[in-house]
């Protein structure tokens, strides 16, 4: 869309005079922008559309005279799409990496225009695309008497973490959660969401996982029972709705612009958000300058855990699960070169022996291996001591037939890769990571991968073996970090 510019301000093609001169809108070096007439009966329906959003022309199913209507008398105003400084910027996705444009003949602008490659799936930014917000009065929600419907207690620690999460919605800082793996980190936040509601505060819950927006969806419109819950993904029905809460993933908040008083980030180190600064600047343009952030995780990066004990970032821990036995350390074992040994066609000796004694106590497991290509090898190998045996990715067609056979008991052994490492919960099992000297296998992953194991109150315990072709910094990491919490859970206990 090109624009000119009348008394300083913005009118768009279609809307302007035969002969105007037209601009792309990033080539418009400023403009004002109208102020609220109070007295303009703005429409409700493009309010509930747009407001904490910033979308391009063809999202919004409104006519242009409407929509320009509510720009003349200060309810909505146009953002470049894509800033021209000292290379090309795009204001939607934080792009700023040159060879992530690409340039064409366009015929909205009839000349050569660039575009944003990294959020072209979300509709195209280009040199002469607006972005449109609004600027209106905020949308405002009806809130039941009655917000938290949950009737379960918190544990010591969770109770504690628990008021810290309050505190820093209420004083709008950041806060850190860290949390082990099954410590209840969900129900947590449960006051805190309840408080900022009651203050009339949109929160929005964000996760780089799909998995994840699924999970959290059903359990807090249970314990939010009377109060509307979206949540946003890819394929979302919600997308077009407003609600006082949200659930996310990161890439949908590319939509978003100053829209929410607290979020909360969960899973923070989980990957693709740690490694992609797209998503940390979707999360920092969703979120009003002043909001309430609480980052939640079971394994802070290095930088991060310097930081809390530096007293750098406020922190809380829950240093013990819910059902308050310690959490399971990995135990070390080399088994040489095993890449060699699959080639020949076998397992390492150690290996073998720990599967086999898995199937005379009957006991279900999880084998972890670093990379894809390998599970085809490792299964057949598997499937000779008990045809049941069974490999997952992330991209296998049958991934939630498999998971939920597992979960059922009728897989005694589920080869996998990382990505199953979060999210799937099975009472009962034993883990071993086969070369945990991989790359992939980082401080993180293993700490979470360690997680699997011992989580149910009627079973916390079980075997966790990392099997290894040399000692890396992230194994004694891993180990470091999971001791430490069982110190602090020994301490909290004691005091
Ligand atoms: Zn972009
Ligand atoms: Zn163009």
């Amino acid at each position: 869309m090109r624009f000119t510019v009348i008394d300083k301000q913005l009118l768009p093609e279609p809307l302007a005079a035969q002969g105007s001169d037209l601009q792309p809108i990033s080539s418009i070096p400023q403009w004002c922008n109208p102020p609220m007439n109070s007295s303009f009966s703005y429409s409700a329906d493009l309010q509930s559309f747009l407001d904490g959003k910033e979308l391009l022309p063809d999202d919004l199913p409104f006519p242009l005279t409407l929509i320009h209507q509510h720009y003349e008398h200060g309810y909505l105003s146009y953002v470049k799409g894509i800033k021209k400084e000292k290379g090309y910027f795009c204001h939607r996705c934080g792009n700023e990496k040159q060879e992530r444009f690409a340039s064409f003949h366009c015929a909205r602008c009839q000349q050569v225009c660039t575009y944003c490659r990294a959020c072209i799936v979300m509709g195209r930014v280009s040199e002469c695309t607006p972005l449109l917000r609004w600027t209106g009065p905020p949308l405002a929600f009806s809130l039941p008497a009655d917000i938290l419907h949950w009737d379960g207690t918190l544990s010591p620690a969770q109770k504690i973490a628990s008021g810290a999460v309050v505190t820093a919605i209420k004083h709008k800082q950041e806060l850190l959660v860290w949390a082990v793996c099954g410590a209840g980190k969900t129900e947590v936040l449960f006051p805190g969401i309840e408080a900022a509601l009651a203050f009339g505060k949109k929160v929005c819950i964000a996760t780089p996982r799909t998995d994840v927006v699924l999970e959290l969806k059903p359990r807090l419109q249970k314990a939010f029972a009377e109060v509307e819950v979206i949540a946003l993904y890819g394929s979302s029905e919600d997308r077009g709705k407003q609600a006082p809460l949200t659930i996310s993933t990161t890439h949908q908040l590319l939509r978003y612009s100053q829209a929410f008083d607290v979020v909360i980030i969960d899973e923070v180190d989980a990957f693709p958000y740690s490694v992609e600064p797209m998503l940390q600047y979707a999360v920092q343009k969703a979120k009003r300058e002043d909001a309430a952030v609480i980052y939640l995780t079971a394994t802070p990066n290095q930088t991060w855990q310097k930081e809390v004990k530096q007293g750098k970032r406020k922190a809380v821990t829950i240093p013990a699960r819910y059902h308050r036995h310690p959490l399971p350390v990995p135990r070390f074992e080399w088994c040489g070169n095993w890449k060699k040994s699959l080639k020949q066609k076998r397992l390492p000796s150690n290996v073998h022996e720990w599967i086999t004694e898995r199937f005379k106590d009957g006991k279900q497991s999880f084998l972890f291996i670093p990379r894809i290509e390998l599970i085809p090898e490792v299964v057949k190998l598997l499937k000779v001591m008990d045809e049941r045996i069974e490999g997952v990715h992330a991209e296998d067609p049958d991934r939630k037939e498999k998971v939920l056979m597992f979960r059922n008991g009728q897989i005694p052994l589920l080869v996998t890769t990382t990505i199953l490492e979060r999210g799937v919960t099975v009472p009962n099992i034993d883990v071993a990571v086969l070369g945990a000297e991989d790359d992939i296998f980082t401080e993180s992953a293993l700490v979470q991968i360690s997680g699997r194991v011992g989580r149910s109150a009627q079973f916390p315990d079980g075997d966790l073996v990392f099997f290894h072709y040399g000692k890396t910094k992230n194994m004694l990491l891993a180990k470091r970090q999971i001791e430490q919490m069982n110190r602090e859970a020994r301490k909290k206990r004691n005091d």
